[in-house]
């Protein structure tokens, strides 16, 4: 859940009544102005949240959805389903969310980024924001109503807004089955062989050589060894002690057996994160992988899904 534009909010939920308020055709009135020109619109308070956002700033959907409408409404509230009064809600989005309806108001006329029907993600733009319908300044209307509303009842069935952003509101993307539950043992260790060859040989991101993996390591290691023996003691000393990360070689005497034995039959490395792996010239990744820890290998499938998502996310704003 997000909030459905980066601004402040201008006016809170039940504020503003109009109950009772007299109209008044000077614009200069306050309420009575409002009342002037679209009668007694929120008896009860404001239907909604109001978010001082710049015009052209994006709306975006506040969880998953499919859009129900795009645009501006004709007619009068009746000849909607979500008795929207057209000429106060202007050009907007109206998106099923599941647990809730999400309508997002006073929005530019023109730009949508989505059609009806579409099915939008949590943080996916809709359009820009703006000042159509009952607007005096840019600012995004937003209102919800939630399963079971009534629209012949207080704020027309609305909900305060505030109350999903609380997280005191149920909706169905905290429910959804953790991906992790549906992975097969198969997709578990495909998951994981490719972690390990990403550790063995490296990986860019975002255009840079983020890692480069262990082979370079494990290479320049075995040339260092390969300088000190074939050299006679006194080179040897020059050799850097700290062969791998954390891994101290100590030079009591027993240096060359030490060292050889790291670079031909395998030492215990400290890779990327906690993972201990057991590591030779020859070893594969699909050798590896199963020495990962089953919990290392949750922790990365994690990372890796946050990763993906955030690709995702920029993909579709
Ligand atoms: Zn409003």
């Amino acid at each position: 859940m997000r909030r459905p534009v980066d601004a402040p909010l201008t006016q809170d939920f039940g504020s503003g009544a109009t109950a009772g308020v007299v109209a008044n055709s000077n614009p200069n009135s306050g309420m009575g102005y409002y009342v002037y020109l679209y009668g007694n619109y929120q008896p009860d308070g404001h239907t909604g949240q109001d978010y001082g956002a710049a015009s052209g700033s994006p709306v975006y959907a506040v969880t998953f959805g499919t859009v129900l409408h795009v645009g501006r409404l004709s007619g009068t509230y009746a000849d909607n389903p979500w008795w929207l009064l057209p000429s106060f809600f202007g050009y907007g989005y109206v998106v099923d969310h599941g647990a809730f309806i999400g309508i997002y108001g006073h929005c530019l006329d023109g730009g949508s980024r989505v059609a009806v029907g579409q099915r939008v993600n949590e943080g996916q733009v809709l359009g820009p924001s703006g000042s159509t319908g009952a607007s005096v300044n840019p600012h995004l209307h937003f209102e919800i109503l939630r399963d079971g509303y009534v629209l012949n009842s207080r704020y027309f069935g609305r909900s305060n807004p505030e109350d999903l952003f609380k997280g005191s509101i149920e909706y169905a993307g905290q429910t959804t089955t953790p991906q992790e539950d549906e992975l097969s043992a198969a997709e578990v260790k495909e998951i994981k062989d490719h972690i390990n060859a990403l550790l063995l040989s490296g990986y860019d991101w975002g255009g840079r050589k983020d890692n480069p993996g262990l082979i370079p390591h494990v290479l320049e290691n075995q040339r260092l060894i390969n300088v000190g023996l074939a050299e006679n003691r006194k080179n040897f000393e020059a050799l850097p002690t700290r062969v791998w990360w954390g891994t101290v070689v100590k030079r009591d005497g027993q240096e060359v057996a030490v060292i050889q034995d790291i670079a031909t039959t395998g030492t215990e490395v400290r890779g990327q994160g906690e993972v201990l792996v057991e590591i030779s010239e020859s070893v594969s990744p699909e050798a590896l992988a199963a020495l990962v820890p089953e919990a290392q290998a949750e922790a990365f499938i994690d990372a890796l899904r946050t990763r993906l998502e955030k690709k995702e996310d920029q993909s579709n704003g």
